[in-house]
């Protein structure tokens, strides 16, 4: 890292939707890219990519499958009694954990842009020298920096959303999400989502092997048992597919990842001239399987923007952001829409006992609604 400390772009968060942009934007223009952990760390998430951002992942010279991801094309889902459907993935998609994917991206992203391990604590966009705006960061380690412009792809939930006073942070939210690896025996090509009393749970492989078993569940829910081993025998383990997942899977981890309050609420890809980019700008229900690729996809629009315009020209910034905000709307609302509609059908016993019961009886309804919360393929 150069001690400069003015940039074209600074990227907040190196989640997937971060370090893509990076990586992209790095060849283009002076970037910083400032995450808070230390690469490689594991992350709450089902770790199933929708093939939507593979040709995309494969341009910016990440090769998935090369590294081991499993190529996934079929998908099982099943109703809390265990009555189970399948359908072929119309794009299908691969099982790869994020501590593998991260790291694979923060290597790359390393050669292009300079990277720092700090925790940003306010990011506001000031009036500069010669009539030019600049954003001036602040970081924990008390460090300061300057860009043009701010991609803010720090995730779901972040101090900054309190700086920002962002509607969403204000809201309590009633979802808990666990994650572990698990040794098991199941198909590699499979990714199944089991109903459960209060939530549902992904079980698919990663690259080495391992079984990835990731769930979503209320708070509430969570609460009446408050220990999570008799939770997953007790509640989870209802559903005979869990069952057998928690019987015979070995967890190879002391304990499974945990975190809270995670938000669906509506949020804006716009918020004080800073660009949202993946979970910042909104996160889409677990259960279509789609968060990961959104994330990327998004790094790429607001990319292609930011290329496209020329940014030193202080005069092209509401073009941009009006653009990106047309282009993630476009791109992003109506899967957003259908993913909340499916998760109330889901979790509502009767509701999903139903839809699951029709979709058994017209199994070409499963790929339809699964290509209503995904894009088409990302080049
Ligand atoms: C239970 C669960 C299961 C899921 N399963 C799937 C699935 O199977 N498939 C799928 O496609 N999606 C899934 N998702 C969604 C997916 O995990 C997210 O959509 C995706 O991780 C979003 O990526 P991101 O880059 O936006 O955010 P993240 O990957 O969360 O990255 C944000 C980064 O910002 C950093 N950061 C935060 N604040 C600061 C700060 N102030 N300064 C510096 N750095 C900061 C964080 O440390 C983090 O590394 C799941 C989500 C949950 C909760």
């Amino acid at each position: 890292m150069n001690n400069n400390t003015s940039y074209d772009i600074a990227i907040i968060g190196g989640g997937l939707a971060g370090l893509c942009a990076a990586i992209h934007l790095g060849s283009h223009y002076k970037v910083l890219l400032i995450e808070k952990q230390v690469y490689p760390s594991h992350k709450v998430c089902g770790e199933y990519i929708s093939n939507e951002v593979l040709p995309y992942l494969l341009e910016l010279g990440i090769d998935p499958i090369k590294e081991g991801a499993k190529a996934i094309t079929k998908f099982e889902m099943s109703t809390r009694d265990g009555i189970l459907i399948k359908a072929i993935l119309p794009l299908g998609g691969f099982g790869i954990s994020r501590y593998a994917l991260d790291k694979l991206l923060f290597e790359k992203a390393k050669i292009t842009c300079d990277t720092v391990q700090d925790t940003v604590i306010s990011v506001d966009l000031k009036e500069g020298l010669a009539a030019t705006k600049t954003f001036q960061i602040q970081t924990k380690a008390s460090k300061r920096y300057t860009a043009a412009y701010v991609l803010g792809a720090y995730g779901k939930r972040s101090n900054l959303d309190i700086h920002l006073k962002r509607d969403f942070i204000t809201k309590k939210s009633p979802w808990l999400g666990v994650k572990a690896h698990y040794e098991l025996d199941m198909p590699e090509d499979v990714v199944a989502l089991h109903n459960f009393r209060g939530g549902y749970c992904g079980v698919s492989k990663v690259e080495n092997g391992k079984v990835n078993v990731c769930y979503l569940t209320t708070f509430k829910s969570f609460k009446e048992v408050g220990d999570i081993d008799i939770f997953q025998k007790e509640v989870l383990s209802k559903n005979q597919h869990l069952k057998r997942v928690f019987e015979e899977g070995r967890c190879l981890w002391e304990k499974p990842l945990t975190i809270s309050q995670i938000s669906f609420n509506i949020k804006e890809p716009v918020k004080n001239h800073i660009l949202m980019i993946g979970d910042s700008a909104g996160m889409i229900h677990p259960l279509a399987g789609n968060g990961m690729a959104m994330a990327i996809h998004s790094a790429s629009l607001v990319s292609e923007i930011l290329i496209t315009h020329q940014i030193s020209n202080p005069l092209h910034r509401e073009n941009i952001e009006k653009s990106y905000r047309n282009s993630w709307n476009n791109q992003f609302k109506d899967r957003l829409r259908v993913g909340r509609i499916i998760q109330k059908l889901l979790l509502s016993p009767k509701a999903s006992k139903i839809s699951l019961g029709v979709a058994k009886l017209f199994p070409g309804i499963v790929p339809a609604i699964i290509k209503k919360t995904h894009g088409t393929v990302k080049k």
